[in-house]
């Protein structure tokens, strides 16, 4: 099968009426009063999955990350294109693929309108690139947090990071640094965040059956984020700033408050999990809440006088708004517990030239 047969059987859609998509030399999108906003995330195979992850959630995941950062901003999606260097064809793959990219393409109403199709001699990757709306007075940016702005995050932390964990002690197993009887002699305390090797630990400790529970119930989370377009078209209207969690909040925050030029303190009381986090160790579930990467929720700032507003926003989107922390002077997060005293071995978040972005990340 030739590069332009693929395209056709795969990527050639019925348009809708004003786009020119695939099939000439560019595509075309009306021009509209407003800004473009534009991004771009690169997906590797060996990096961010593994050669044998599922086609049809690869499909959606390429796509969901990129409009999570749409939602960030406040822009609504016009429509994406798709970089896509192929090792070898395969038309089940192809077939699965698309029906997650297209599933979620049109649940956003976001067409694909163009791309370009190689031929890879080092593994699978995928590039997508999308443009949204915005007014660009509303856009969301990073800067723009103030002293005294509450923290809010949507929807729950942490699922995704131990998801990815779950997977990865499922095919290398290991105890860490501590051997089991060392983490029995040093168990956790209530209020503490559990070092990395305490969570390996951990995880080693816990029988198949318990992590494939566990494991179930996280990785949806992992596998289908859903972008929050819906909840950043409304906080446009008055969140001071946002950002999307895909690095972990702590790290993520991070870059707001280096945007805004403020710090921040976290309530680790408050940090929203979900049922199955809160069967976990508590020390585990709030280093996974604070720096688990691929959460793919908002974490945005708005100022105290409209909580109210933020909470009806929660139960009119159906969607969980969590007021998590405060912005404050200073440069750094600080995490507090409900008795006001300051946590320590807080986690940073996901960093790809980092010594944890050494090794593959996700499955
Ligand atoms: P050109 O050589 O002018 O770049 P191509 O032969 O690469 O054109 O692509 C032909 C058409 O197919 C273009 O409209 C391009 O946008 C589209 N296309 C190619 N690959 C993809 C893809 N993976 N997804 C969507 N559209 C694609
Ligand atoms: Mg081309």
């Amino acid at each position: 099968m030739s590069e332009f047969d693929i395209i056709r059987r795969f990527f050639q859609r019925p348009q809708r009426a004003g786009i020119l998509g695939v099939g000439d030399d560019c595509a075309l999108l009306p021009a509209e009063p407003g800004a473009w906003a534009v991004s771009t995330d690169l997906l590797l195979e060996g990096r961010h999955f593994l050669k044998d992850a599922d086609p049809k959630t690869l499909g959606h995941k390429a796509l969901a990350v990129n409009l999570s950062d749409l939602a960030a901003m406040g822009a609504e999606p016009r429509g994406f294109v798709l970089g896509l260097a192929l090792s070898e064809f395969d038309a089940a793959w192809l077939d699965a693929f698309t029906q997650g990219l297209y599933a979620l393409a049109d649940a956003y109403r976001c067409p694909l309108v163009g791309g370009d199709t190689t031929r890879s001699d080092s593994g699978l990757s995928i590039a997508v690139t999308v443009f949204g709306h915005v007014d660009a007075r509303r856009a969301l940016r990073r800067a723009g947090a103030k002293i005294g702005d509450d923290i809010w995050v949507s929807g729950a932390l942490g699922d995704a990071d131990l998801a990815v964990r779950l997977l990865h002690a499922r095919t290398a197993p290991d105890h860490g640094e501590w051997s089991q009887e060392e983490v029995e002699r040093a168990p956790f305390h209530e209020n503490e965040v559990a070092t990395e090797q305490q969570i390996r630990a951990w995880i080693a400790g816990l029988t198949a059956k318990q992590q494939q529970e566990l494991l179930e119930r996280t990785r949806p989370r992992l596998d289908l984020p859903e972008p929050r377009i819906a909840l950043g078209r409304e906080l446009s209207h008055f969140a001071h700033a946002a950002i999307d969690i895909s690095d972990g909040l702590v790290q993520d925050l991070g870059h707001i408050l280096g945007a805004s030029h403020c710090g921040a303190v976290l309530f680790a009381h408050r940090l929203p999990l979900s049922a199955a986090l809160k069967d976990i160790p508590r020390p585990v579930a709030l280093r996974v809440a604070l720096g688990g990467g691929d959460a793919y929720e908002l974490c945005f700032t708005a100022p105290a006088s409209l909580r109210t507003h933020v909470e009806e926003l929660a139960s009119r989107l159906e969607l969980p708004l969590t007021r998590v922390g405060k912005i404050q002077p200073g440069s750094s997060v600080v995490v507090e517990n409900a008795c006001g005293q300051r946590l320590t071995g807080i986690p940073g978040g996901f960093d790809h030239f980092g010594e944890a972005g050494a090794s593959v990340s996700l499955p």
